[in-house]
């Protein structure tokens, strides 16, 4: 039986290559769902090609224009964040991925996580937003949430069932500021942050690997999916993202999980776990890798990164106050209105001005998220006049 997938923002950067994972094995895959959020024409191509079952525009402007380009097709057609998740509901969706950006991905991965759907994560945020509770669920559902971020699925795929870890070490590439000093830092556009050394993804990650706020993130999604201390969490900065990330187990035992950076074969893992399935995806040339280097991250320059493990520490909504205002600031840093630095300056006075909360509901969460949006933003409006 092919496993069917719904893919949540199937037009985005993780989306467009899960397709071609599907592509590649169309006996073992179908994409059974595709949602997108504006991208509208590029969701009919992909209707056109993959023909999945369900199609879904979060952006309901634009569903008559595309129920209309797929009316000659069995295509069930739907909008809306509503439909979303009514559609990962279904009987036949055997996987999720969630690989839309941001707050937006938290509501469908729980839908997901009750209808018992494997969940191949990508949208950190969820985890960054709400793990304890999104943890709390899957429990409750037996749903397993296996992790797409190309570290976290490293991590995975170094675990021993039988012994426990020591300490995990998250590589970063540094982005492309990393030898940046503060002054230079202080004048960086938005077209040098959009340009990542290694790795080509959505305009939001690459703002955030830029800044660090993403290996920040992904500290926090790794506290959460594998259940670790903060202080069991390292981070070290290797330029090349050829290790993908290390486990350390009690012996002092180091296992890495290594390959050229292409984000297909984390989100292959994931569609075929247990098993690997074979790839055609490029192979590491050991003999062009003559220079792996290793450097602490400096979080004097990278402000992000100590703050997310502030708020990691402080625990309760402060992760979800995080990433609301860094949501609100990346949008307006790639709208010219603030800059690469001041993105931390508003980070951090959310963090003290925002109510906190030690153990949040779910609709703690939704209230924090919008109360520091709603703060963000006029801290934004106040420094640009
Ligand atoms: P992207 O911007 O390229 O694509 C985002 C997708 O989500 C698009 O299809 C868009 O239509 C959809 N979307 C955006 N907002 C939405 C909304 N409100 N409702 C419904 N759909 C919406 O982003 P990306 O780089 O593919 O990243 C997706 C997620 O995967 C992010 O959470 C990111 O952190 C994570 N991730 C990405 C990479 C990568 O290499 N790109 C690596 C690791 C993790
Ligand atoms: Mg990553």
């Amino acid at each position: 039986m092919k496993k069917q997938i719904a893919i949540l923002g199937s037009t985005g950067s993780i989306g467009t290559q899960a397709l071609q994972v599907i592509e590649e094995h169309p006996d073992l895959y179908e994409a059974y769902a595709l949602t997108a959020n504006n991208r509208v024409d590029m969701l009919i191509e992909q209707a056109r090609k993959f023909q999945p079952e369900v199609v879904v525009i979060a952006n309901e402007e634009k569903y008559l224009y595309l129920k209309e380009a797929l009316s000659d097709l069995p295509i069930k057609v739907y909008a809306g964040a509503d439909a979303i998740c009514q559609v990962v509901q279904e009987k036949s969706v055997d996987i999720v991925l969630t690989a839309m950006v941001g707050y937006a991905g938290l509501r469908p991965t729980m839908a997901a996580i009750r209808a018992r759907k494997v969940i191949a994560l990508a949208n950190k945020e969820t985890m960054v937003v709400a793990g304890e509770l999104i943890n709390a669920l899957a429990n409750e559902y037996q749903t397993p949430i296996l992790p797409v971020d190309s570290e976290h699925s490293a991590i995975f795929q170094c675990l021993e069932m039988q012994n426990s870890l020591e300490k995990i070490i998250l590589t970063a590439s540094g982005g492309p500021f990393r030898t940046f000093t503060m002054e230079q830092l202080q004048h960086v556009t938005k077209e040098q942050a959009l340009k990542h050394p290694n790795w080509s993804m959505g305009a939001k990650i690459t703002v955030d690997s830029a800044s660090m706020m993403n290996k920040g993130f992904e500290v926090i999604e790794a506290k959460w999916l594998f259940g670790l201390k903060p202080e069991q969490i390292e981070v070290v900065v290797h330029p090349q993202s050829v290790i993908h990330s290390m486990v350390e187990f009690e012996d002092g035992a180091v296992k890495a999980q290594l390959g050229v950076p292409d984000m297909r074969l984390p989100i292959q893992y994931a569609f075929s776990y247990p098993q690997r399935v074979r790839s055609s995806f490029d192979r590491l040339d050991f003999m062009k890798c003559n220079n792996l280097t290793f450097e602490a991250p400096d979080t004097n320059r990278f402000r992000n990164l100590a703050l997310a493990y502030e708020a990691l520490n402080q625990g309760g909504n402060m992760p979800c106050i995080v990433n609301a205002a860094n949501e609100v600031v990346v949008a307006a840093f790639l709208k010219d209105q603030i800059s690469f630095l001041g993105m931390s300056d508003v980070i951090e006075q959310c963090m003290q001005r925002v109510p906190f909360i030690q153990v949040p509901t779910y609709e703690n969460y939704v209230s924090t998220d919008a109360e520091t949006r709603r703060i963000a933003a006029e801290i934004v409006i106040n420094q640009m006049k």
